[in-house]
């Protein structure tokens, strides 16, 4: 399987948690590396830009509002097959239907306060990557 990076954010309601760490643990256990990373708060018009594929969706006002509502950790994971793997390990965007052990089965709170992000195909994952960081402040190893 190709070596891949991705984009994943660990969201305000779990940096509030304060499981950044357990967070990252599970994706180190799995065999990804961090290759880049921040914790950074969010202005209104950054999360719009980030969730615009979203802009129409009913849901749009309140995710934006939470993914302002206090600092997030952006990272990129690199490793075997990392955009599926990622998100296997996320669990479903529901945690009440995500599989035990994920990260937002044992995390998250609600559909809307779902403890990470993940990019969800190689094309969406280099540009929600060079959103936050410039390939010089990524570190490949
Ligand atoms: N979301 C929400 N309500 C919904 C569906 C999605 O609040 O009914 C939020 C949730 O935080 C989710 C994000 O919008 O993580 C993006 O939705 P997507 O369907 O892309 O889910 P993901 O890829 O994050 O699992």
């Amino acid at each position: 399987m190709a070596i891949e990076r991705t984009l994943s954010i660990i969201k305000p309601d779990a940096v509030a948690k304060n499981v950044i760490g357990q967070i990252i643990s599970r994706f180190e256990g799995a065999g990804l590396k961090v290759i880049a990373g921040r914790l950074v708060h969010l202005s209104r018009g950054e999360a719009e830009r980030f969730y615009g594929v979203h802009a129409e969706r009913p849901f749009f006002k309140d995710l934006v509002d939470f993914m302002v509502s206090g600092p997030v950790f952006v990272q990129v994971l690199e490793g075997e097959g990392a955009i599926a793997k990622n998100r296997e390990l996320m669990g479903a965007t529901d945690p009440k239907k995500a599989e035990p052990g994920t990260i937002r089965a044992d995390f998250a709170e609600s559909i809307d306060a779902n403890a990470v992000h993940g990019s969800d195909a190689p094309e969406t994952a280099a540009v929600e990557i060079a959103f936050f960081f410039p390939e010089c402040n990524v570190y490949s190893r």
